[in-house]
């Protein structure tokens, strides 16, 4: 699955998509109703037939920013919805009301929309809170203890934990597992009233303390927490766990697939045997969902996980989560990164149950690809050295044409202007050049890109032996796209901008954030960070780049993709650097 070869995407199919295919030919879904929103058994059997032809769902918790692992996600579901006719809902996991808030939900709706899915499906918005199903949760929870599948256990937590056994032993039932019905639905509902003390009683699904998975053992499925919810505010003071919300939230919302990562493969049998409880009491109807699992991704030299991120920007190691250094949807947008590249990156990494770890250069290379054939081209310098031309006039002044991309004539030409004065990049003239060094050294003849062959005829340093200025002359009828521009043979061709003309700017030049492949796996992942992740400078581009916006991506010939970043201004340019035109961290 993970790959180096270019230009290839090698799993355009996955298992995923194959068992899709084949619930859709068993006709799986063609009697599911569908009732506009989602609701319960009752309420979907009172709709027609469901126009989607699966659902899928990307359910995020509201608790951070969305990073490089959920656009893996959100371009499985929303793919697999727009290819098959169905719909992808975009649901707020937000049933754990401490870390969650609405900046991060904002957040992610725009990220959504960025990388180009939105979650509308003819006429429907299936846009979803998971808070607004707690109602629902809470009758699906009285059902189960009326039906005799849920207890108030009032044992405390470390009583909990032991009494749950380990994988070579079985767990002990807990004392209160046996009361009687009416004693439990009395405490549970004394539980949401708010008369007892969190985690003096929780909820547990009933089913067998004794079960070699230990998912199954009673599972904890409400817990009291007298916590402010971003959304319900203090209506609630107990909420349901994740294991037993979820399940309910695909349920109510008429999803077919419910795709999750691997971490979840244990908690199948969980899913399933609430679903059929439930099913069984006239709270839902078939077709149930049913949970699939892939390999999360993880990328080499960065962190793919909230908490460490929300780290990261807390500890200041990074400017915020949109620092162009971070594996986040907003810090890779800032960077340049694109939505078509990440589709490339997705497609080429494919989707599969076993777990690997992806290069970060194929996510470079896939933005590479991308931008190598939208973005126009320009020149910078990014060291800049002067160099003068003898044989011209104090007042030279001459345009030049260079076209805006190498391969795409459409995208038109643009002047350069020629003078005097000249900047070039300081490794483009050595003193005493190595062996096939082509480019300019004492006496040596290369061409001025777009323009006329020079030869260099003389340098200065300053007191410290800094080289400080070339001298060169310019050969006549030698300037390009000029009848006989080719008679004089260079192998070397550099890059120029014109000192009277060039704008200076503020560059940004990143390296990997983490110096380990594996980021904290000898040590704490803050001690592997690269402390030379970021270099800014000030460096010179063209004078037709002085009302660059931010935003605006160009290659800079020979130097990689480069965009205007966020906080850029025309008097107080900031560019920030993409990637380099190769890889170059080797
Ligand atoms: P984190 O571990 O970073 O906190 P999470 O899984 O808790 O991530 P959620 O907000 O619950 O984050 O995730 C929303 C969806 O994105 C889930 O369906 C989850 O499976 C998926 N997802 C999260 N991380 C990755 C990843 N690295 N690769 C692929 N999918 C991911
Ligand atoms: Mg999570």
């Amino acid at each position: 699955m993970a790959t180096n070869q270019k230009n290839k995407i090698i799993s355009s199919s996955n298992f995923i998509r194959a068992k899709i295919e084949k619930d859709i030919s068993n006709n799986l879904y063609k009697n599911k109703l569908w009732n506009k929103i989602p609701g319960n058994g009752v309420h979907q059997s009172n709709g027609s037939l469901d126009e989607a032809k699966i659902r899928t769902r990307f359910p995020p918790e509201p608790n951070g920013y969305l990073h490089i692992g959920h656009a893996k996600s959100i371009f499985l579901n929303f793919g697999l919805a727009k290819d098959f006719s169905g719909a992808c809902h975009l649901r707020f996991d937000d049933t754990n009301p401490e870390k969650e808030n609405q900046e991060y939900v904002d957040s992610i709706i725009e990220n959504v929309k960025w990388l180009g899915f939105n979650w509308n499906f003819k006429k429907e918005e299936n846009l979803y809170y998971a808070s607004n199903y707690f109602d629902h949760m809470y009758e699906a929870a009285v059902l189960l203890i009326k039906s005799g599948f849920a207890y108030v256990d009032q044992q405390n937590a470390d009583e909990i934990r032991e009494n749950r056994g380990t994988l070579t032993t079985p767990g002990k039932d807990s004392p209160w597992r046996d009361h009687s019905i009416e004693d439990h639905l009395k405490w549970f509902t004394e539980m949401r009233e708010g008369k007892h003390a969190d985690g003096s009683m929780v909820l547990r699904a009933k089913i067998n303390m004794a079960s070699p998975n230990i998912n199954l053992r009673d599972p904890a499925i409400y817990r009291i927490k007298k916590s402010h919810h971003h959304r319900t505010g203090d209506a609630w003071c107990i909420y349901p766990m994740y294991t037993f919300a979820h399940p309910i939230e695909d349920a109510l919302e008429g999803i077919t697939h419910s795709i999750c990562t691997l971490e979840f493969e244990d908690q199948r049998p969980f899913y399933d045997w609430l679903l059929r409880r439930l099913k069984e009491n006239g709270f839902f109807s078939d077709p149930l969902p049913k949970q699939y699992e892939f390999a999360r991704l993880n990328l080499t030299y960065v962190v793919l996980s909230k908490r460490r991120l929300i780290e990261l920007v807390e500890k200041k190691h990074v400017s915020g989560w949109d620092d162009p250094r971070m594996p986040t949807i907003v810090g890779a947008k800032r960077r340049g990164y694109t939505p078509s590249g990440f589709k490339l990156f997705t497609d080429r990494i494919g989707v599969s149950k076993a777990d690997s770890w992806i290069d970060y250069t194929i996510l470079e290379d896939c933005m590479r690809e991308v931008l190598n054939e939208s973005a126009h081209r320009r020149v910078a310098v990014l060291d800049p050295l002067k160099l003068i031309i003898n044989n011209f006039s104090e007042n030279h002044e001459e345009d030049c044409f260079a076209p805006n991309h190498p391969k795409n004539k459409d995208l038109g030409k643009r002047t350069i202007k020629l003078t005097k004065e000249l900047w070039i990049d300081r490794e483009d003239f050595m003193e005493e050049p190595v062996a096939k060094y082509f480019r300019l050294s004492p006496g040596a003849q290369v061409r001025l890109r777009y323009g006329y062959v020079i030869k260099c005829t003389d340098f200065e340093k300053d007191a410290n032996g800094k080289i400080i200025k070339i001298f060169c002359d310019y050969l006549p009828d030698t300037k390009s796209g000029t009848p006989g521009a080719d008679a004089i043979k260079v192998k070397g061709n550099i890059h120029w901008l014109s000192c009277k003309y060039a704008v200076t700017a503020k560059v940004n030049l990143y390296d990997r954030l983490f110096k380990e492949t594996h980021p904290g796996d000898n040590n704490n992942y803050i001690d592997d960070l690269n402390p030379n992740s970021l270099t800014t400078k000030e460096i010179k581009i063209e004078e037709n780049l002085s009302k660059i916006l931010p935003g605006d991506q160009y290659q800079f010939e020979r130097h990689g993709y480069f965009i205007a970043d966020n906080l850029s201004k025309p008097d107080d340019i900031v560019i920030n650097r993409t990637t380099t035109l190769r890889d170059s961290w080797q």
